[in-house]
Parts: structure tokens; sequence; C-alpha cells
């Protein structure tokens, strides 16, 4: 959970901070209320923040009030019948994968990592990968949130649903979300089969690998051929998950210990990357395991970096990432960290990365503290070439003249929001910029 105590609130990058004028932790609906109303009668901001694990300035409060998730967290309703679970909207991801598992039940799709809380990684678009499912905010089934003016609304497709459309993926801008309910479905076992293919391999077949399996992704390691592909399938089971000390291994030890360590070098000596590259992508080896679903779709991130998002079309995602690969080759970048390609099928959220159409995500990084030296500019020059969309919360430069252009129900969602929040109760930096005054 985020580092925010009076004294301040950074994110957990390390690249984001603020010093709200006050910090609160209320503990239901009725006194988050109370503390919107007050701080509107003051003129103060108010701005709600999740796990701090945005990279963006999304989630600053900048010198108004900020809202602390912790006394948000109750599990409201379990309804099996109508396979729903309604929690408040500070439970962090991996409370909720929990108490989801010890019913017998899960969320369909899932990011790659659990710390997030419910409202924070909703409001941004947080997602894995899928072929048929998509984001978190799109499992949403309804919400409860307080508007500018103190009032609360439950939305969902028959109630409020305008408000439901626009606060599902709502990037803090509507109004504070105290509860939210998730569709759910029994719980289920994934095989996961992790295997190294080459970058050519994987391009030639990708249309292939992400139709035929209900989750693919893969790694590319810059500077190499090599990457790491995933495929994630449902099964019968029985479970056969890695033993504790693979699991140690492979996703304690090697992927944060190891490849943090490396990273550090890295730091010290660039020229050193590509070699380390080449070490790193051959390290890796093949594997099979089965377990709970969320288990397979999310690991620890212990190793600190900076990220950058762009989903594209799914039909330009072979050329972007041919592009993207002849960059790295003709640049003197030294990128020690994969490239993570994913995909989802489109939705109906109007702020969605996916919304309306098919879409491949392509994820760069920099270990925390690595010169930029254009990097990420260049990636994002070539993103918004194919009609890119940032993820929200990940570092991009986008405006919202742009934003405007790419996305179909940009004005719904402007117009939602000059609505609900015309005096800009929840405004910061970062929305002025996306979203416009
Ligand atoms: C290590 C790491 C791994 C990641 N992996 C993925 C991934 O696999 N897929 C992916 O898509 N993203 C990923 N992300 C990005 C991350 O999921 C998003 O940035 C997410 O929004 C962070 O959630 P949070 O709880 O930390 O929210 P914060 O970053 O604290 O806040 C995000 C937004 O939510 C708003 N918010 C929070 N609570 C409320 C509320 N109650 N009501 C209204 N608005 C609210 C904030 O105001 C802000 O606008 C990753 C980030 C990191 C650091």
């Amino acid at each position: 959970m985020p580092q925010a105590t009076p004294a301040g609130w950074t994110n957990w990058a390390g690249n984001q901070s603020a010093r709200p004028s006050r910090v609160v932790t209320p503990a239901s609906t009725a006194e988050l209320t109370e503390v919107v109303r007050r701080a509107a009668e003051e003129g103060r901001t108010v701005k709600a923040v999740g796990s701090g694990h945005s990279f963006t300035a999304i989630a600053s409060a900048g010198d108004g009030v900020l809202v602390r998730p912790h006394g948000l967290t109750a599990v409201h309703e379990l309804d099996r019948e109508a396979g729903t679970v309604t929690v408040g909207s500070g439970l962090p991801l991996s409370g909720l994968n929990r108490l989801l598992a010890a019913a017998g039940l899960s969320l369909t799709n899932m990011g790659d990592i659990e710390v997030q809380t419910v409202a924070g990684a909703t409001s941004t678009g947080t997602h894995g990968t899928g072929r048929d499912s998509g984001s978190l905010a799109a499992q949403i089934r309804a919400l409860e949130i307080v508007l500018a003016d103190g009032s609360v609304r439950q939305c969902s497709p028959t109630e409020h649903a305008e408000l439901f459309e626009g606060a599902r993926l709502g990037l803090g801008a509507l109004g504070v979300v105290s509860a939210i309910t998730f569709g759910v479905e029994p719980s289920f076992l994934l095989t996961a089969h992790e295997k190294p293919m080459s970058f050519g391999e994987v391009l030639a077949g990708f249309d292939d690998f992400a139709a035929v399996n209900e989750h693919f992704e893969f790694y590319w390691f810059p500077h190499t051929d090599r990457c790491s592909t995933k495929r994630n399938n449902r099964s019968q089971g029985p479970a056969a998950p890695l033993s504790g000390f693979k699991a140690w291994l492979d996703d304690e030890f090697l992927a944060n210990t190891v490849f943090g360590g490396l990273c550090q070098v890295g730091l010290r000596l660039p020229q050193a990357v590509p070699t380390i590259a080449q070490v790193a992508g051959r390290a890796l080896s093949e594997r099979t395991f089965t377990d709970l679903a969320y288990k397979v779709f999310t690991s620890p991130r212990k190793v600190r970096f900076v990220e950058m998002e762009y989903a594209v079309p799914r039909e330009a995602a072979t050329t972007v990432l041919r592009e993207l690969k002849a960059l790295v080759e003709r640049s003197r970048w030294r990128i020690s960290f994969p490239v993570e390609v994913r995909t989802a099928p489109a939705d109906d959220l109007w702020l969605s990365t996916a919304s309306g159409r098919d879409t491949v995500y392509i994820a760069v990084h920099l270990y925390r503290g690595t010169a930029e030296r254009g990097y990420f500019t260049e990636v994002e020059r070539l993103m918004t070439a194919h009609e890119g969309r940032p993820h929200w919360g990940k570092l991009h430069t986008r405006d919202a003249a742009y934003l405007a252009s790419v996305y179909p129900h940009f004005g719904d969602f402007t117009a939602l929001r000059d609505q609900v929040d015309p005096g800009r109760l929840f405004g910061n930096d970062y929305l002025r910029r996306v979203l416009g005054e």
C-alpha cells in the first residue's frame, strides 16, 4: 500500500509525489460523503488513491485532500446465484482473490500483479492478456460512487446507466468509488506453458498463438532475438503447482533478486546490458504448471522500474513489433528490461484502451534510475503513428486533443464529467492534460 502520510505521498516507482493538505481514511460511504462535502466547502480538491502503482501522476492529490483506501475494504455481498461479489473500493486484489478462492470462485482474468486496490486497478483499465476476456473494469457489474455534490449513486446497466458507462473506468475523474460489484465464476485451474522462442517464430505464429490459447503473451529481450512465450489455458486438473523451491527459484530469485542485481550492474555499466540480456534470455527454460487461476496470472514484482504501454489495433501489432525491434537495433540504447506483449478483445467501455477494437498491448520498461535517452520518446512516436492508446496509469505524453482522436467515446466521457463534476473537485494536473480543463 502507498506511503500516504500527512508528510506526503509517493507512488511505487518513486517517480510521483504529492504533499496533500489533509490525508483521510474514511471507513464507510457516509464518512466518505462527509470528506467530499467538507473539501468542497473549503474549496479543496479530493483525490482517492489506491496502492500507488500508477507511473503517471493520475493519483496525485496535489495539495488537496488525499483519501486513503484502507478503511473501505469490507466484503458487502457474495451472491452465488447472480455470480457476483460486492466489495469496498479499497480492497486489494490479493484480498479479493483469496476471499473468492475460499468461496470456490474466481475473477475471469487479471493482470500481472495483485497488489492494486479494486478501484485503483479498474480506474486506469488494468488488464492482463486474453482471447475472450478483457480488463478488470470490463468485469464490473455495478458500482457505488460519491459525487462532487456529496450524493451517492448506485450504478449499473439499468440504474444511472450513463454514469456506470463512465465510472467503470473513470480515471478517478467522476467521483470517489466506494464499492464495486464484479462478475465472478466458479474457480478454475489454468495450465501455464512457458517456452522460449525466437522473435521471428513468435511473430510468424502470433495470430495462431493468440487464437488457439485463452491467454497468450510473450516477452522480447531487447538486443537479442529471444522471447519467452506464455500460454495459459483452462485445465480439468489435477493441480500441479511449481514446487515451493522451483517457484522461489524462478519467480523470486531469478526474476527478482538476480534480475534486480543484473539491472544494477547495467545501471553502472550500460555497455554490458546487451550481454546481460543475452544471458537473461538464455537462462529461461521451458516449464509447465497447473494452479488456481489467480496464482498463474500474477507473480511478485520486486525490481522497481518505470513503464510505458500502448494499445495498438490488433492488425498493426506485428508491424509495430518489427519496427520496434529495428528501432532498438538502430539506437544506442541499453535496455535491460524485456518488452511485454499481450492481447485483449474489443470491449465497450468508453475509456478502455480496448474500446471498440481488438487490441495488442506493447509495454516497454526502464529500470528505475536509468537515463531515458529517448527510448520512451521514440517508442511513443512509433505507437502513436499506429493510433496507439496509452495505458492511463503508465508513462506517456499525450493530451486531450490526441486522445479525443483515438477514443470514439471521449466526448461522451468529458460531457459526463462536465455534468457531474463541473467544479473539478476531483481534478489534478494529469486529468487537466488528458481530459482538458
Ligand atoms: C509492478 C507493476 C505491475 C503492473 N502490472 C500491470 C498489469 O499487468 N496490467 C496493467 O494494465 N497495469 C499494470 N500496472 C499498472 C497498475 O495496475 C495501474 O496503474 C493501476 O491503476 C494501479 O492501481 P492502484 O491501486 O495502485 O491505484 P493508483 O495508482 O493509486 O490510482 C490509480 C487511479 O485510480 C483512482 N482511484 C483509486 N481509488 C479510487 C476510488 N476509490 N474512486 C475513484 N478513483 C480511485 C486514482 O485516483 C487514480 O486515478 C502495473 C504497475 C506496477 C507498478
